[in-house]
């Protein structure tokens, strides 16, 4: 397993074609905007390292050795469980998205699908994809999970657009892979991953089996950019300051990832064109991304419910009924994100290749809620935060010589806290609520691992109200024999 260090070593290494601002970038490990982003990634490789995690963080690989459990197989449902604690761990720790759970639900849920393939149409996937598996484990590697096509004219299918790439797809075969072309959005982590698994985003019909296709290329591979998408408040990171960004030390990105005319080996190929297996696909990915979010999520609240305690004791009103009344009710919506994550892992089922799925309708329960939850959870920290949280003066002012001692005596709440402390703590609720965290605590909770929309098509799908219809009629006296009418008996 890589260190935190060899792994930014490894990232050093890479040469991507980035662009951040308009400028081409040759070396974001040191880009201002982006450093809080390696770091947050960096500690998935640390706290594999720690001997507190270890229980969670490591798991067994594909040959047996130990591996991070990032790049690992979920072989039980006490691993679906450790998923969603780990997770909530790396939340607690970064404040933010740490941006390494993608890649890990494109490799389960590419596992299981590729063996059930396999097993109905003869082909060769399992074991191409299991080698693959294995030269990520062995290397420790991020992968950048791309899901998200642009999609263009949503009202249209992929083969039908006016034009052609608005969904990944094959525009080439040569002997030994294909070439394929489009372009991924709001791909997060991908930056600083070391590989791209693109996976179809959404299920596909036969006339869209060019757009059927999953692989996985080095995230540097010619051909490929990167443009990172802009965050609340991103160009604070370059005033050198450490109180106005919030979270001086953690952040996530996401970037627009463009394959303009890509090289696929055929080994690194693992669908291409069974558009039948795109749905199972899609579901599982889709499946473990929204039990991924029990856990990041309601880590991400822990440390936004702290904050928002912090802010009411620094003003002084943290025993005020009402403030313990709503600190108490966002502890409850955290620790509902969080049972729904776990509940999903603990009702799992086993697959036919042996590995773990998570339960699909609680899962699509989870990310329902959190769509909703941060939201209320962010509303409520910004009431105990106060106005101040949208009007404090800047860090330069507060070490300005003339208004800097002014600040420090009009912004004081209780006297034994420094101002800039409460500084400190209002400008994190800003980075998590409103400023550059508020991208994967609020807009990704609502839009990330499929919007709303998506939840509420598979929660239908998934719960069987005829079977709920039966128990009420029944306990309601309701009984007509098989095959007669209701009307009439
Ligand atoms: Fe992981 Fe959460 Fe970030 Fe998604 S939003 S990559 S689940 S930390
Ligand atoms: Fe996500």
């Amino acid at each position: 397993m890589k260190t935190a260090p060899e792994f930014i070593e490894s990232i050093i290494k890479q040469k991507k074609e980035l662009f951040v601002l308009g400028e081409k970038v040759d070396n974001p490990a040191q880009h201002p905007i982006l450093c809080p982003s390696l770091r947050a990634l960096a500690k998935t490789y640390e706290l594999a390292h720690d001997d507190r995690y270890k229980d969670v963080f490591l798991r067994q690989g594909a040959d047996g050795d130990l591996v991070n459990c990032f790049t690992s197989l979920h072989h039980s449902k006490q691993d679906l469980l450790d998923k969603v604690k780990v997770l909530r761990i790396l939340g607690q720790e970064t404040g933010t998205c740490f941006q390494r759970c993608v890649g890990w639900d494109a490799l389960n849920a590419l596992e299981s699908t590729t063996f059930e393939m396999d097993l109905a149409l003869g082909t060769h996937y399992h074991k191409r994809f299991m080698r693959y598996l294995r030269f990520v484990q062995k290397n420790d590697l991020v992968c950048n999970g791309a899901m998200t096509d642009v999609k263009g004219d949503r009202s249209l299918p992929p083969s039908r657009q006016a034009d052609p790439d608005m969904y990944l797809h094959v525009v080439d075969r040569l002997p030994d892979g294909i070439v394929v072309r489009g372009a991924k959005a709001h791909q997060t982590g991908a930056i600083f991953s070391h590989e791209i698994i693109a996976l179809p985003t959404l299920s596909m019909r036969a006339e869209d089996a060019a757009y059927a296709v999953a692989f996985a290329i080095p995230s540097d591979t010619a051909g490929v950019m990167h443009i990172l998408g802009r965050q609340s408040c991103d160009t604070r990171k370059l005033e050198g300051s450490s109180i106005d960004v919030g979270n001086a030390m953690f952040g996530g990105h996401e970037a627009l990832v463009i394959f303009d005319d890509v090289f696929v080996p055929t080994e690194r190929i693992f669908l291409d064109g069974e558009w039948q297996f795109t749905r199972l696909l899609v579901e599982r990915f889709a499946g473990y991304h929204r039990q991924s979010y029990g856990g990041c999520k309601a880590g991400v609240g822990d440390v936004l419910i702290g904050a928002a305690a912090s802010a009411a004791e620094y003003a002084g009103v943290e025993k005020a009924s009402h403030v313990r009344r709503k600190l108490s009710e966002m502890v409850h919506l955290n620790e509902t994100l969080y049972s729904c994550g776990l509940s999903c892992s603990v009702a799992g089922e086993r697959l036919a290749s042996g590995t773990y799925l998570v339960d699909l309708l609680l899962a699509n329960d989870c990310k329902q809620n959190v769509t909703r939850f941060p939201y209320e959870i962010a509303r409520l920290a910004e009431d105990l935060a106060g106005g101040l949280l949208v009007t404090l003066p800047s860090e330069k002012d507060l070490n300005h010589p003339r208004i800097g001692p002014l600040i420090e005596k009009y912004l004081r709440g209780v006297p034994d806290i420094p101002t800039a402390d409460r500084m400190r703590i209002l400008r994190l609720i800003e980075n998590i609520t409103l400023g550059a965290s508020a991208v994967s605590y609020r807009t990704e909770s609502m839009h990330g691992a499929g919007s709303p929309e998506a939840q509420v098509i598979m929660i239908e799908r998934l719960s069987d109200v005829e079977a709920k219809k039966a128990l009420a009629r029944n306990l309601a006296g309701i009984h007509h024999p098989e095959g007669s009418e209701v009307e009439g008996v």
